[in-house]
C-alpha cells in the first residue's frame, strides 16, 4: 500500500476528514488500518490515525507528504474499532478524532518513547512447534520466511541488554528485521511498552523458578546435607508449587521465613534461577478472590440461560433485555454466559456503572475467571489503566469489566457484551464524544456477530419499549424475565410514610416515628440498616433566613454549595470558592446558614437520637481518596457499624446479608427537578435501594419517607410493580411527546455577549426550521405522519451562564427515518462558519440524558 488516509488530531472542524499521506518504504511493514502515526500538518507535526490504505502512484499526487513515524508497533485500534468510530461520529455528531481518542487509554494520548522487552507468550505455536523452539517452520509460516535465526539474534540482543531496549536501539542494530520484530510482537515473544518510563513503565519483580526439571530436583533433594535444611525446604516448596512458577521472590521468602541468602545458594548450585519478571500493576493484587464454581441454576435462570447460550453457540448477533428483580441472580447468568462465550474462544466485555464497580462486583468476576479478568476503573492511575488495556490487547485477559469506556476494550474476537444496570444514566458520556455506551455496545456487537445482554431490575423506558413493541429497526431486544429471587426469599415489604402528616402531628425531626422505631429495633437485634439520602436536586446552599438571600456563583449563576470540612462555599460547575459568610451581604443579618439536609447532618441527628450508634457515612466527601469506597464497605460488611448512610452510592449493587432495614429519608426530592425522566429515576432509585434489604435469610423491610406519597412512581415502587409503573409512565410520555415516542437533540449555543448570543440562537432556530420545511420534515409530532420534527426554543439554558459565557439552548424533537442529527449539525456548522470570529460555540447532544 502506498497511501494512508489519516484522521489528524487538530482541533478545528474543517479538519474532520481523512487526509492523504504517502507511506515511506521502511514504515510499510508497520502501517495498518488502526495505526497511530505522526504526520506533518501545516508547519507542525501532529498525531493521527490511519483509517484506510490505498494503492496508487504517489508521484501523481502533488504535495503529498510522507508519514513521519508510526507511534505504536501494534496498532492500538483495530479496523473494527475504526468503523465504530466512523459510526459514532455520525450518530453523535462528533468529530472523528474525538471518537478515536475516546477509545484509547490516556497513557497513549501523548507522545512517548517505546521500549521492547522479552515477553511471555501465552501460547506461541510457532515456538512450540519444533524442539529448537526459536526456529520457525517455513511451511507453517510461509509469509515469514527464515526468521528463526533473526529471531534468536534479536532475543539474544535484548537479553544481553538487560531485558529491555528502546525501539531506536533495536532498529539501529537490526535495520532489516522489521518483519521479524512485528511477527514476534504479534505472538507475544516481544512486548512493546511505551510511555515515560519511570512514571508508568512496566513494573518488574524478582521471581524464582526451577532451573532443572521437577524430577531431577526431587532426586537432588536426597543428596542435600542435613545442615542445608532450609535450602531443602525451599526446593521442596518450589517442586510442590511447580504449576505456579515463577513465584515472586518476596513471597517465597515471606512464606517460608527464609533469607535471600538461602535462595541465592540454591541458585549458585544451579537448581533454581532468579530472574526479573514483568508484573502488571494489578490494583486488586494481594487480595484473595475466592474461586467460585458455577451454581446450579434455578428454573427461571435455566430458561433464560438456555436461550442466551443457544445464540452464543450460533455465533449470531442478538440483543437480550434481561429484566430480573433485585436478587434474581442476574450475575450468575452473566458469569455462565461468559463461560459459554469463552468456550467458543471468544472474549467478553462487562459494563457496569462506575458507581457499582465495587470490590464486591469485581470479586464475582475475578472469583470465577481469575486473572483473566481485566478491570477498567476510573480510579486507577494512568499507568494501571494502561496495564489493564495491554493485558487485553496482548491476549492475557479474556474478560474486561469496567465502566462506560470499557466498551472500547481492544479485543479481537468479542463474542459477548453485558451491560449491567442498563438504565443507568452514567452510561452516557456528558463530554465529547457524547456517546451512550449501551448504544455503542449494540452497534459493536452487530458489527462482530456478538450477543448483548442488557440487564436491569428497572430497564429504561427506551429499552423496554423497544423490546415490547419491536418497533425499532436497529434495536429490538428479546425480552427475558426473571420475576423471582434466586434464593426464594420475598421482596421486602415497603411502607411509605407521609411526612406532611408527621409535621402535623408535631414531629419536626427528619426521622418519622416509623423509621425511628424500626431503626431502634435493628439496634436491639444487632441487625444492619442502610439509609439513603437522595441528594439529587437537594443542595446544601447557604440562605439568609431573614431576607431570603442565597449565595450564588458570580460566574455560573447557580447556588454555591457549603463544604463544612473547609468551612467555605464552592461552585460545583466552575470551582469558584469563597469563605462562608458570617453575616448576610444583603441585610447584615446573622441568621445566614447552610440549608438542606446533608449526610453529615443526618449523621449528627442519628448520634443524638441513638447515642453510641455506629454510622459509616458514604458520600463524595468521604470517598474521594482512592480505595476509600472499598474500605468503608469492607468495614460495614465486617459489622463494624450499625448504619450505612449515604447518597445514591449506597443504592447500587451492594449485597450484605445482615441488612434488614432500608430507610429512604426523602423519596421525592428528585421528583421536582425539571427533567422529564424525574419519575423514572425516582422509581429506579427506590426499587434499587429497596433491593438492598433482606437479600439473604433475614426478611427485609423498607421505609420510604415522602412529601408526595400519592405519586405513581412511589406507589408502584413500593408495590414492586415495574410493569404498572412502565405503562403509566409510557402513557404520560406519549401524551407529551417524549422519548421513547420521539428522540431528542439538545443544541446549546454559548457566547460571551448576551445580545450576540440571542441573535445567533434565533438564527439557528430559523435556519433549522427553514431547512426542515424545505425537506418536508417539519411538522408537529401531534400529527399522524411517521416522520416529524419540532423545535423548542431558543431559551436560556437551565445553567444560563457558565465560565463567563452565556448559554442558550434549542431542543429538537423528532421521529422517523429523517436525518435530523445530520441537519442539526449542518445548521450548526453553517452558523459557526458565518460567525467564525465572534467566538460562538455550539454543542450538540444527541439523545441527551440531562436536560438540566
Ligand atoms: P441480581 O444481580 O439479579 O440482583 P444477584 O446476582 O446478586 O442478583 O443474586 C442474588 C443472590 O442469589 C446472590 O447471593 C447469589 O449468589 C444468589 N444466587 C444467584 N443464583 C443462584 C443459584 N442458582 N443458586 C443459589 N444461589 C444463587
Ligand atoms: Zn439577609
Ligand atoms: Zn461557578
Amino acid at each position: 500500500m502506498d497511501i494512508a488516509k489519516v484522521i489528524v488530531d487538530v482541533p478545528v472542524r474543517s479538519t474532520d476528514r481523512p487526509f492523504d499521506y504517502s507511506i515511506p518504504q521502511p514504515l510499510r511493514v508497520w502501517i495498518e488500518v488502526g495505526s497511530r502515526v505522526a504526520v506533518p500538518f501545516g508547519h507542525r507535526t501532529v498525531q493521527g490515525f490511519v483509517i484506510a490504505l490505498e494503492s496508487g502512484d504517489v508521484r501523481e499526487i502533488p504535495g503529498l507528504k510522507p508519514i513521519q513515524e508510526v507511534l505504536d508497533l501494534i496498532p492500538p485500534l483495530s479496523p473494527e474499532l475504526i468503523d465504530l468510530a466512523e459510526w459514532m461520529s455520525q450518530r453523535y455528531a462528533c468529530r472523528r478524532i474525538s471518537a478515536l481518542q475516546a477509545m484509547l487509554p490516556t497513557a497513549l494520548k501523548g507522545k512517548a518513547e517505546r521500549f521492547i522487552s522479552l515477553g511471555d507468550p501465552v501460547n506461541d505455536q510457532a515456538a512450540d512447534h519444533s524442539a529448537d523452539s526459536i526456529f520457525l517452520d517455513e511451511e507453517l509460516f510461509p509469509m515469514f520466511p527464515d526468521t528463526g535465526r533473526e529471531e534468536r539474534d534479536i532475543t539474544d540482543f535484548i537479553s544481553r541488554s538487560g531485558g529491555e531496549v528502546s525501539m531506536k536501539q533495536l532498529t539501529r542494530t537490526f535495520p532489516e528485521a522489521a518483519e521479524s520484530v512485528k511477527f514476534m510482537l504479534r505472538r507475544g515473544v516481544l512486548v512493546e511498552s511505551q510511555t515515560i518510563k519511570d512514571k508508568m513503565g512496566k513494573k518488574k519483580l524478582k521471581a524464582v523458578n526451577l532451573a532443572v526439571g521437577a524430577d531431577s530436583a526431587r532426586e537432588a533433594l536426597s543428596s542435600f546435607p542435613a545442615r542445608s535444611a532450609r535450602q531443602k525446604e525451599v526446593l521442596s516448596f518450589l517442586i510442590e508449587m511447580e504449576a505456579m512458577l515463577p513465584l515472586p521472590l518476596k513471597e517465597v521468602l515471606a512464606m517460608l521465613q527464609v533469607t535471600a541468602g538461602t535462595v541465592k545458594s540454591l541458585e549458585e548450585k544451579g537448581y533454581i534461577e532468579i530472574s526479573e519478571i514483568e508484573v502488571y500493576r494489578d490494583p486488586y493484587r494481594g487480595r484473595d478472590f475466592k474461586p467460585t464454581e458455577p451454581l446450579l441454576l434455578t428454573e427461571e435462570q435455566e430458561v433464560v440461560y438456555t436461550r442466551i447460550a443457544r445464540t452464543v453457540d450460533e455465533l449470531r448477533h442478538e440483543v437480550f433485555l434481561l429484566h430480573g428483580v433485585t436478587g434474581s441472580g442476574k450475575t450468575e447468568i452473566y458469569l455462565q454466559s461468559i463461560q459459554r462465550c469463552m468456550d467458543q474462544g471468544r472474549q467478553a466485555v462487562v459494563l457496569v456503572p462506575e458507581i457499582s464497580l465495587t470490590p464486591q462486583m469485581v470479586e464475582r468476576f475475578k472469583g470465577r475467571f481469575g486473572s483473566g479478568v481485566a478491570v477498567m476503573h476510573s480510579r486507577l492511575s494512568v499507568g494501571e489503566r494502561y496495564d489493564e488495556w495491554r493485558k487485553i490487547r496482548e491476549g492475557k485477559a479474556t474478560v474486561a469489566v469496567g465502566a462506560r469506556s470499557a466498551i472500547f476494550a481492544p479485543f479481537t474476537n468479542l463474542g459477548l457484551i453485558i451491560v449491567d444496570e442498563e438504565h443507568e444514566g452514567s452510561y452516557k458520556q456528558e463530554e465529547n464524544p457524547k456517546y451512550h455506551a449501551r448504544d455503542v455496545a449494540v452497534r459493536r456487537a452487530e458489527q462482530g456477530d456478538a450477543v448483548v445482554i442488557l440487564g436491569s431490575a428497572t430497564p429504561s423506558l427506551e429499552s423496554y419499549y423497544a423490546a415490547r413493541t419491536q418497533s425499532d429497526i436497529h434495536f429490538s431486544p428479546v425480552l427475558l424475565e426473571m420475576p423471582s429471587r434466586a434464593l426464594g426469599n420475598e421482596l421486602p415489604k415497603v411502607q411509605v410514610v407521609d411526612m406532611r402528616e408527621e409535621l402535623k402531628e408535631g414531629n419536626r425531626s427528619m426521622f418519622s416515628r416509623l423509621l425511628h422505631s424500626s431503626l431502634a429495633a435493628r439496634l436491639t437485634r444487632g441487625e444492619q440498616t442502610v439509609l439513603l439520602l437522595n441528594r439529587r436536586g437537594f443542595s446544601t446552599f447557604v440562605m439568609c433566613r431573614s431576607c431570603g438571600y442565597v449565595a450564588g456563583c458570580p460566574e455560573c449563576d447557580i447556588s454555591l454549595t457549603y463544604h463544612s470540612r473547609s468551612d467555605n462555599l464552592r461552585c460545583h460547575y466552575c470551582g469558584h470558592a469563597e469563605p462562608s459568610p458570617k453575616e448576610c451581604p444583603e441585610c447584615a443579618s446573622e441568621h445566614i446558614r447552610f440549608f438542606g439536609t446533608g449526610t453529615q447532618r443526618v449523621e449528627e441527628e442519628l448520634g443524638k437520637l441513638f447515642p453510641g450508634i455506629r454510622v459509616i457515612r458514604m458520600d463524595v466527601d468521604t470517598t474521594t481518596e482512592k480505595g476509600s469506597h472499598e474500605k468503608l464497605l469492607g468495614q460495614f460488611r465486617d459489622k463494624k457499624a450499625d448504619v450505612l448512610l449515604g447518597t445514591q452510592m449506597v443504592a447500587k449493587g451492594l449485597d450484605f446479608p445482615d441488612v434488614t432495614l432500608v430507610g429512604v429519608i426523602t423519596a421525592d426530592s428528585a421528583l421536582n427537578l425539571p427533567d422529564f425522566r424525574a419519575a423514572e429515576k425516582t422509581f429506579q432509585l427506590l426499587t434499587q435501594v429497596a433491593g438492598r434489604a433482606g437479600r439473604h435469610q433475614l426478611p427485609g423491610e423498607v421505609v420510604v419517607q415522602s412529601y408526595t406519597p400519592e405519586h405513581y412512581s412511589i406507589i408502584h415502587a413500593s408495590g414492586h410493580d415495574y410493569t404498572s409503573f412502565m405503562l403509566e409512565e409510557l402513557n404520560h410520555r406519549r401524551g407529551l411527546h417524549y422519548p421513547p415516542y420521539c428522540r431528542l437533540i439538545l443544541v446549546t449555543l454559548s457566547h460571551e455577549q448576551l445580545p450576540v448570543l440571542l441573535r445567533l440562537s434565533e438564527n439557528y432556530a430559523l435556519n433549522l426550521q427553514g431547512k426542515a420545511r424545505q425537506r418536508r420534515w417539519y411538522g408537529s409530532l401531534d400529527k399522524q405522519s411517521s416522520d416529524a420534527l419540532e423545535l423548542l426554543g431558543p431559551v436560556a439554558s437551565p445553567m444560563p451562564r457558565l465560565k463567563g459565557r452565556y448559554r442558550f439552548q434549542c431542543i429538537i424533537k423528532w421521529r422517523g427515518s429523517i436525518n435530523a442529527i445530520g441537519l442539526a449539525r449542518e445548521i450548526a456548522e453553517e452558523l459557526e462558519d458565518s460567525a467564525r470570529d465572534t467566538g460562538l460555540q455550539i454543542s450538540i447532544d444527541v439523545d441527551p440524558q440531562m436536560l438540566m
